[in-house]
């Protein structure tokens, strides 16, 4: 079942021939149609595509959170195929983060508690200064000993954002982040993202719906029907129109 590695897919991300399907027989049905595709280290992607295009599959199983049917994924130089279920956990862990459009934060817990308790479900000792850190990178320093009840649902997410980096994973993968989140706290969440990759170097995959959203991206990648149907790198010059851009491709695809 390897699929030949094609020099042409290069990054700290790499899908080769990508398939999945989920479920069997009569109920089969094909969410990745054959992708091929690398994420350079350093670069925020948007991958954006019709409802049912594929997109939450993509990031599963580039995350090592679902398994291909077919195909190969390597992630941080690491072929994910050839690891057995203890590795796989371990390497999720150490290289990649995840942030869901739900913060899925626990309410009698602070933002600090919040970030830190991963790692100590996952038996890892986390200092106070590397929660301190993340927390400091997503703009939260003075609500460290805040509930979430007492945080906007922008800063909720940025709670969400500070735990998944505070392993400093190689990947950060997010699911419309800013799904549930007003049009005001989607910008905050948004510009804290940015500002992660531009001072971090954090390499970002985030999959959403919103042309907005998708504008503080470096590239946009579209996906329809489990295929890659187009690609295009972002100006990152304030003035040009990138979410315009992008809801003209948007709109075209689903024509
Ligand atoms: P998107 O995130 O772009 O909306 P998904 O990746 O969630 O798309 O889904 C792609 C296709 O795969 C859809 O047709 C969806 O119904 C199907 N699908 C996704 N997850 C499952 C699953 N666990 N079991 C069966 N079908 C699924
Ligand atoms: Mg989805």
């Amino acid at each position: 079942m390897t699929t030949t590695r094609r020099a042409s897919v290069q990054g700290v991300v790499e899908l080769h021939g990508v398939r999945k399907v989920h479920g069997t027989g009569d109920h089969a049905v094909t969410a990745l149609d054959g992708i091929s595709v690398g994420f350079s280290r350093g670069t925020f992607t948007a991958i954006m595509g019709p409802s049912g295009s594929g997109k939450s599959t993509l990031l599963q199983c580039a995350a090592g959170l679902e398994r291909p049917t077919d195909g190969q994924i390597v992630l941080a130089g690491v072929d994910i195929g050839k690891q057995n279920e203890k590795q796989r956990t371990e390497l999720r862990r150490k290289h990649i983060g995840f942030v869901f459009q739900a913060f899925n934060l626990v309410e009698s817990l602070t933002a600090a508690q919040n970030v830190e308790l991963p790692s100590r479900f996952a038996g890892r000792k986390v200092e106070p200064e590397q929660v301190a850190s993340a927390l400091a990178s997503v703009g939260l320093t003075e609500r460290a000993n805040h509930r979430p009840s007492r945080l906007s649902g922008g800063q909720q997410q940025c709670v969400a954002l500070a735990r998944a980096l505070v392993t400093r994973p190689d990947v950060l993968f997010a699911d419309e982040p800013t799904g549930a989140l007003d049009t005001v706290t989607s910008r905050e969440v948004l510009r804290m993202m940015r500002m992660l990759v531009d001072r971090e170097g954090q390499t970002t995959l985030m999959v959403t719906h919103d042309p907005v959203a998708a504008s503080a991206a470096d590239v946009v990648v579209f996906i329809k029907d489990g295929r890659i149907a187009d690609r295009i790198p972002l100006d990152r010059d304030p003035r040009s129109n990138n979410a315009a851009v992008i809801a003209a491709h948007m709109a075209r695809l689903e024509a």
